[in-house]
């Protein structure tokens, strides 16, 4: 049976497991017809485990005092200019 990790070890990797949560998210947005990126129908399985992997470890790290890793939020177009823009469609309603 292995050691149990001090309080500095869990953080990093409940810190580690947040942030590849969030990169994996990345990958998983709404999309034309209203699939995920993925190509599944929405709710995405892949989201649904990640924001609940995302909560758990964000509950375990309130439990250990630890400060929260918030995501940088950068300023996106809107969505129809995006997909537009993608896909090479005329934007609508913008
Ligand atoms: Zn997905």
């Amino acid at each position: 049976m292995g050691r149990a990790l001090t309080a500095e070890q869990f953080e990093a990797y409940a810190r580690r497991q947040i942030n590849t949560a969030l990169d994996i998210l990345d990958h998983h947005h709404d999309d034309l017809f209203g699939l995920c990126a993925c190509g599944r129908p929405r709710p995405c399985s892949v989201v649904a485990t990640c924001q609940a992997a995302i909560a758990h470890y964000r509950a375990k790290l309130a439990l250990v005092g630890a400060t929260q890793p918030m995501r940088t939020v950068m300023r996106q177009q809107s969505s129809t200019v995006h997909r537009a823009e993608r896909f090479g469609l005329p934007a609508i309603g913008t």
